[in-house]
């Protein structure tokens, strides 16, 4: 009972012009549990590729959740096809008319009779009652298939999956015995390198299954233990493939389970009673963004300077006018003097700087778009390093820069901290 199978719906997502985070979430959160997608489709809003897609969808797997289409209006069908599929009677459920009822009444408006739509539940489902909108969920457990409709709005779904789906899976695919589970985080590696190195790592594992993730332009391999390995010894055997894992990957190894790149990265400097400085020109703000995401960054960030012109470049952190007319404002020497010179003026312990060509226009063949040169200054030295991020996605060009300067300072701080030389 641990095979999930997911629906998206709405032609909103089949054409691209809304990003399905609801699959994005429930894979992340269904996968945590231990369970397995063995499938995720994304249907319009179309009776006959919906049909089509939930008949695949129990033929595969034990569990099938769909998102969406639970509205009350003609072309909101996810329901009715449903419990087609299922065999299912929609019958009127009186407690649930009161509910939308009251709901229309408390915002002093007329309630359209089609929404009666929405108050219509097969007998044997329990009812999943939405909290912050009018379409409740559906949650089906019959002849050995589970069946969960939820609302489409995100804000919606989240909500009703961790107050009233989560538990109920939990239960029902007996995964109340799971022992552990493991994430590593990993940067400064592709997810083909990551899949190559551990290879016969991520084979199945006795009891242990494993998936690789893309997050933000972090690799993170999850394990988990699966629900039926019952055996005594099964969690030495999860904490010996962490260890395994981790040797292989290296200093590529950022963080383990919750403790993210800015945590891990703060908790060395406090160790270290040391204190950061950032001078960022395309990440525009996003690096003091994250480290100061996290509470009592006070005590060890200074704080920041944007430099996007040439002008701020020189006027705030010194950089040398000759540097930016011969080298340019994305090069190697510029983000090392942005980062030297920031660390003068501030006095702090490390400067980190990050310039480079975020897109869609300002490449050229020998600066293409992605080209990100990120500068550690400390004491005794400065660190540069060149990323050749060849997206052509702005926002995760920023963000992989802003991470990547994070982590050159975590990579210092963690392995090469009172040397000057060193390297990844
Ligand atoms: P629906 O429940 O199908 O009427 O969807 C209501 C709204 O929720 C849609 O207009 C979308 O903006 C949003 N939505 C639906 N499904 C998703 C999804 N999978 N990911 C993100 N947003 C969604
Ligand atoms: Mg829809």
């Amino acid at each position: 009972m641990n095979r999930v199978y997911l629906i998206s719906t709405g032609y909103e997502l089949l054409s691209g012009a809304t990003a399905d985070s609801n699959a994005a979430f429930l894979t992340a959160r269904l996968m945590d549990l231990g369970l397995q997608i063995v499938g995720k489709s994304t249907v319009g809003d179309e009776r006959a590729a919906l049909e089509t897609a939930l008949r695949s969808a129990t033929a595969a797997a034990d569990v099938v959740i769909t998102t969406g289409g639970l509205g009350p209006t003609f072309d909101d069908l996810t329901k009715i096809v449903a419990c087609e599929i299922m065999n299912c009677q929609l019958e009127p459920r009186p407690e649930e008319e009161q509910r939308l009822r009251d709901y229309f009444e408390a915002r002093h408006r007329p309630m359209p009779e089609i929404n009666l739509r929405q108050a219509m539940f097969p007998a044997e489902a329990l009812v999943l009652e939405n909290r912050v909108g009018t379409a409740p969920g559906m949650y089906l457990h019959k002849n050995g298939k589970i069946l969960i409709l939820m609302p489409g709005p995100p804000r919606e779904m989240t909500r009703m999956f961790a107050d009233q789906v989560e538990p109920r899976l939990k239960l029902d695919c007996g995964l109340e015995n799971q022992v552990a589970r493991r994430t590593i985080k990993i940067l400064g590696l592709g997810e083909s390198q990551v899949e190559e190195l551990l290879a016969d790592l991520l084979d199945d594992q006795e009891g242990i299954t494993s998936a690789l993730l893309a997050v933000d332009g972090e690799i993170q391999v999850k394990l988990a233990l699966r629900a039926d390995a019952h055996d005594p010894n099964s969690g030495d055997r999860l904490e010996y493939l962490t260890g395994l894992m981790r040797e292989r990957l290296g200093k590529n190894v950022f963080a383990l389970d919750d403790d993210t790149l800015t945590s891990k990265t703060a908790r060395l400097l406090m160790q270290q009673e040391s204190s950061l400085a950032v001078a960022e020109s395309c990440t525009g703000g996003l690096l003091g963004k994250m480290i100061t995401d996290l509470p009592g960054s006070s005590s060890y960030f200074w704080g920041g300077v944007i430099s996007y012109s040439n002008a701020a470049k020189q006027l705030y952190l010194g950089v040398d006018n000759d540097t930016l007319t011969r080298q340019g404002a994305v090069s190697p020497e510029t983000a090392g003097e942005m980062a030297q010179g920031l660390r003068q003026r501030s006095g702090v312990d490390f400067a980190l700087a990050v310039t480079g060509i975020a897109g869609p226009e300002g490449g050229s063949p020998e600066k293409p778009v992605g080209l990100v040169y990120l500068a550690l200054a400390y004491q005794g030295g400065c660190k540069i390093r060149e990323l050749r991020l060849g997206l052509p996605d702005r926002e995760l060009i920023r963000i992989i820069s802003a991470k990547s300067a994070l982590d050159l300072l975590r990579r210092h701080l963690e392995y090469n901290q009172g040397s000057t030389g060193g390297d990844k």
